[in-house]
């Protein structure tokens, strides 16, 4: 109902104390006007005795009076002789000498003097109660006005007659006797006459009158209360005897209790003015108190909810009670709150393994770029063969090292694990160029030996880049990272992300399917390369590289399904077809007078596969062919053993190797070393880069040195410049295939072009 504390703290206190206030004042009201009723009750009753003696005293005072008269002997004579003049000048006498209101004499025959304007039934009345009683006396009622009145005989000696003194009780009567009493009490005097009463009083109303009269004819000790006209009014009822007998008149003392309250009424009027004081003081107070409790419990509050939204706020603690503690523990909560939520936060952002940024924190970052950010992955090369050679946690280590320094050579950038051989980049407003020369510029920084607690590993990074605002259906950090083998495919350092290169991964799936398919019904073909020899200037042999043309998407990249087939486990049917065909091939070319060695890819998965090699070399031999098997440096790392094995099988069988893809960024020495090849072909971006770059120059140059030096021929690849190829033959390359000899073409094709001096003739 409140929403404040100190709102419903104060209401509460104030309304106990006015409770207990009106509790107080209640008994003290009940308690002083119960008091004032009994002192006014003992004061009624006191009166009543009083009038109750005056009374008296009156009556014998009236009755003495009249004895004397009743006794003397001149007035009995006159009574005998009937000498009413004589009765009436005495009876005046009396009257006045003792202030009586009513004087007369009643024979026994019932004549009356010294009485006037008495009814009939009025002077039947007092016949009757003076025949009755000797000695009638009370209430009398004389023509509408009642009376006190006493009766004495006239005896002479018998009865003659009788003397009656009357005082009439009237308002001035009263007052007289209401002036003895001490407090201000209304007297009353109520007679009957018949069954009606009849007060004295003009101040008793008639609605009083009705009130009253049932509780006359009840004979009760002491006042009662009566609701009266004037409140609450206590009565006192007394019997005054009537003069014809009987319980006819009463006198009435009444007293307002107000009145009898009125004296107390400061008292009260200082109690409630007392508690109302005291309820504002205490609400007061109480309010103060409240807010000294609720002031700091409504900051924690505060700081609860500000909490509740994410932000870290502090209470101030000001108190060293339970309130300042509850603040202390609130902030140190606060705080644990704040630094678990920071540690939350950083692990969610987090490689756990290498402590930089992860995928997430890179999303994050791309997402916070607005325009054309671009993302880089760098991934490192034969990641699997080093984390073989250094362990798990060298290797990770490695990765986190990396990132270091990656992150430091592009400070623009954020850096973060991308995968788990690969560190993205997120660079805010690069165009796709600016980023292949970022990654080319970290790339040359980072190749060369690092050291790894005291390991020294080799390392070459091989790039993905993507522009954030490219459209696909792939992530910009997915696309970088496809970007990456992209390069890896084609043989280079860094590659864009290639959309139609990739193709659409949804139809990819089937793509498999179709592929067998297609060897079955002839959509696969073989194409064949030449390949020139430097010195002899003659075609020495041919690379058989698959062609597919799907029916509906034409022609697929052979790197795109051949690399499928590998990671799909189909590449064995391929390869298997290719070999059929290239042997089948070879047939022609044989009949056509072309006998060369025909080059087939094997892919590096199915060097180490036993079957696959023994049923190759039943081929080869059934057919008497004569082939070389081109294979990668990174798949044979696989199995290194069961490859180098099968390696030399085929060799002993007659079948050359071939190293292909030299320099691509999986070579290495030792593997040179142990595979018993014939030929090195070098690769691609080797020979690009020939022309232009002395230091490329440098290398090719001694690579084909060593590669003489191990026994092997050296085969460049990808020539597609005449200036290439006198460099290369400058150098000392045996072998010469690229787009400047020949491109790869069906065998009849390739056939006719070698009837045509033309190829030859430009390539010298
Ligand atoms: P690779 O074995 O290194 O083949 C050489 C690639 O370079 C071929 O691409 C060829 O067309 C291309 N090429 C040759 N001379 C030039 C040139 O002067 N300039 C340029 N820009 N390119 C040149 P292709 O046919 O697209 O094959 C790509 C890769 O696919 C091959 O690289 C090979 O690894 C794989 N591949 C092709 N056919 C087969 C196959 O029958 N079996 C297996 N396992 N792999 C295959
Ligand atoms: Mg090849
Ligand atoms: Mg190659």
């Amino acid at each position: 109902m409140f929403q404040r504390l100190s709102t419903k703290l104060t209401i509460l206190y104030a309304s106990l104390f006015g409770v207990a206030m009106l509790a107080v004042a209640g008994l003290v009201y009940a308690m002083v006007s119960d008091s004032a009723a009994r002192s006014v009750r003992a004061e009624l009753q006191a009166n009543a005795a009083v009038f109750d003696r005056v009374w008296d005293l009156r009556a014998r005072q009236l009755s003495d009076s009249a004895d004397i008269l009743g006794r003397d002997f001149g007035f009995r004579e006159a009574v005998a002789t009937q000498d009413g003049p004589t009765i009436q000048s005495a009876l005046d006498n009396l009257r006045s000498r003792l202030q009586l209101d009513r004087a007369f004499m009643m024979t026994l025959d019932g004549d009356v003097v010294g009485l006037e304007g008495a009814s009939g039934a009025d002077l039947d009345l007092i016949w009757n109660a003076l025949d009755s009683s000797e000695r009638a006396q009370g209430i009398l009622s004389i023509d509408d006005r009642a009376y006190q009145a006493v009766s004495a005989p006239i005896l002479a000696p018998n009865l003659i007659g009788w003397i009656v003194f009357a005082a009439e009780l009237n308002d001035d009567h009263l007052q007289q006797f209401e002036g003895l009493a001490a407090i201000p009490l209304e007297a009353s005097v109520l007679s009957r006459n018949g069954d009606a009463w009849r007060a004295t009083d003009p101040t008793l109303s008639a609605r009083d009158l009705a009130l009253l009269e049932p509780r006359l004819a009840e004979t009760t000790e002491g006042p009662q209360r009566l609701r009266l006209q004037r409140g609450d009014t206590l009565v006192q009822a007394t019997p005054l005897g009537a003069f014809a007998g009987g319980d006819n008149a009463v006198l009435v003392l009444r007293y307002p209790l107000a009145l009898a309250l009125r004296a107390h009424q400061p008292l009260l009027a200082a109690i409630l003015l007392l508690g109302l004081g005291g309820i504002v003081a205490l609400s007061f107070a109480s309010w103060m108190l409240a807010r000294g409790f609720t002031k700091p419990i409504a900051a924690l509050d505060a700081a609860a909810r500000a909490l509740q939204n994410g932000q870290r706020t502090e209470v101030s603690v000001e108190t060293n009670d339970e309130i300042g503690r509850l603040a202390q523990s609130f902030n140190h909560m606060s705080d644990e709150i704040a630094r678990r939520q920071k540690h939350i936060t950083h692990m969610a952002l987090h490689d756990s393994d290498t402590d930089l940024p992860n995928r997430r924190a890179l999303e994050n970052a791309l997402g916070g770029i607005a325009g054309d950010g671009v993302v880089i992955a760098f991934s490192v090369n034969r990641y699997q063969q080093i984390r073989a050679a250094i362990g798990y946690q060298l290797a990770t280590r490695l990765i986190a090292q990396l990132g270091q320094r990656i992150a430091a050579l592009a400070p623009e950038a954020i850096a973060g694990r991308l995968s788990g051989d690969t560190i993205g980049l997120v660079a805010p407003s690069l165009s796709e160029q600016q980023a292949l020369d970022l990654a080319a510029y970290v790339s040359a920084n980072v190749n060369g030996a690092l050291r790894v607690d005291g390991v020294a590993v080799d390392v070459a990074l091989c790039a993905g880049v993507t522009c954030a605002l490219t459209p696909g259906d792939h992530t910009p950090l997915d696309r970088a990272l496809i970007a990456v083998e992209q390069a890896r495919v084609a043989h280079t350092d860094r590659a864009i992300f290639d959309a139609d290169a990739y193709g659409d991964p949804a139809r990819n799936l089937s793509l498999m399917s179709e592929m067998i398919a297609g060897i079955n019904h002839g959509a696969l073909s073989l194409h064949y390369q030449p390949k020139l020899d430097l010195r002899a200037n003659a075609v020495i042999g041919v690379e058989a590289l698959v062609r597919w043309t799907h029916p509906t998407r034409g022609r697929i990249a052979p790197d795109l399904f051949v690399t499928m087939a590998e990671q799909t486990g189909h590449i064995r049917a391929l390869t298997e077809w290719t070999l059929i065909q290239a042997i089948a091939d070879q047939r022609i070319m044989r009949a056509a007078d072309f006998d060369v060695p025909v080059s087939v890819n094997l892919s590096g998965r199915l060097i180490g596969d036993d079957a696959f090699t023994a049923m190759a070399i039943t081929l080869a031999d059934d057919a008497d062919a004569r082939l070389c098997l081109e294979i990668t440096e990174t798949a044979a790392m696989n199995d290194p053993d069961a490859a180098l094995r099968n390696i030399d099988r085929y060799v002993a069988s007659g079948i050359n190797i071939s190293i292909d893809d030299y320099g691509a960024g999986y070579s290495s020495l030792s593997y040179l070393k142990q595979i018993r090849a014939h030929e090195l072909k070098l690769d691609k971006s080797f020979i690009d880069a020939l022309a232009a770059n002395s230091r490329e120059a440098l290398l090719v140059r001694s690579t084909i040195d060593l590669a003489h030096g191990l026994g092997m021929k050296i085969t460049a690849e990808g020539v597609e410049t005449a200036a290439t190829l006198a460099l290369l033959r400058g150098m000392g390359c045996d072998v010469a295939q690229g787009y400047l000899i020949g491109k790869p073409q069906p065998v009849r094709d390739l056939l006719h072009s070698l009837r045509q001096p033309t190829p030859i003739a430009r390539a010298l």
